[in-house]
């Protein structure tokens, strides 16, 4: 028998087949049966309630994907296993709004959300965007760990069309530990101080990243930071250099 307006769809997590039309079918049903028939005693038919069975998600893989995955789920438990397993979540991004798979599934230490300190837990796309603007924030660099930055393209591709360099004495770093990573941070908190963004770019980092190789990127603010320590440093400067030219 072959139903006309079922909608079959495979559940993503355990692979059973569903109608999705199912619960609006049955109501259309019920409502062609209380028209047609006339009942002079309660009907069974009639008085169920017929909920929906199956919904779908729609899931990126990645953060780069610029369309979803959709799949579909014939219960919340299967929709919960699925997409809370542990260790491939997908998590709604507080940027973007997207569910995204919190580690990329191709590369499963490459985790694809950073916590910012404004924005919330964004996934990588919000987070570029973010620092390619604005830099990290200060809060990464206050510290002897090395918080927040991400791979970008070979040769920092992205961050020198958006105006970076590279910081001499902090191309490809190695860190190893806390005395090194506030070494780092120390120069970074220098340079922000003077008004710069900064942004730490991976190179090459073991699992974990724990131990590896960054780049420090920097770019002069576009505006003085309102702080008075600050404001003193940097603009005059520039004033004066101008004059004198
Ligand atoms: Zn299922
Ligand atoms: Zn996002």
């Amino acid at each position: 028998m072959v139903i006309r307006d079922a909608r079959i769809e495979e559940c993503a997590s355990c692979d059973r087949e569903f109608d999705l039309n199912f619960p609006a079918r049955m109501q259309r049903y019920q409502k062609l049966h209380r028209r047609e028939q006339m009942h002079f005693w309660p009907c069974a038919f009639l008085t169920r309630k017929y909920y929906p069975i199956g919904f779908f998600a729609d899931l990126y893989d990645t953060p780069w994907e610029s369309t979803p995955r959709r799949v579909f789920f014939h219960s919340d438990e299967c929709e919960e296993a699925y997409t809370r397993s542990g260790s491939f979540d997908y998590i709604d991004c507080d940027g973007c709004r997207r569910t995204v798979c919190e580690q990329n599934p191709a590369n499963g230490w490459h985790v694809q959300f950073r916590d910012h300190v404004d924005l919330g837990y964004i996934c990588l796309r919000c987070y570029e965007k973010e620092i390619l603007g604005n830099g990290q924030p200060r809060s990464d660099f206050e510290g002897s760990r090395i918080r927040g930055g991400m791979f970008f393209s070979s040769g920092n591709s992205e961050p020198r069309q958006n105006g970076f360099d590279e910081v001499s004495g902090f191309t490809d770093y190695f860190v190893d530990g806390a005395e090194r990573a506030r070494h780092y941070n120390e120069h970074a908190l220098e340079l922000i101080n003077k008004g710069q963004k900064i942004i730490t770019a991976y190179e090459r980092l073991a699992i974990g990243g724990l131990e590896g190789y960054i780049t420090m990127l920097s770019k002069m603010g576009d505006r003085p930071k309102k702080d008075p320590a600050l404001s003193e440093a940097q603009p005059r400067a520039a004033g004066r250099r101008k004059h004198a030219g």
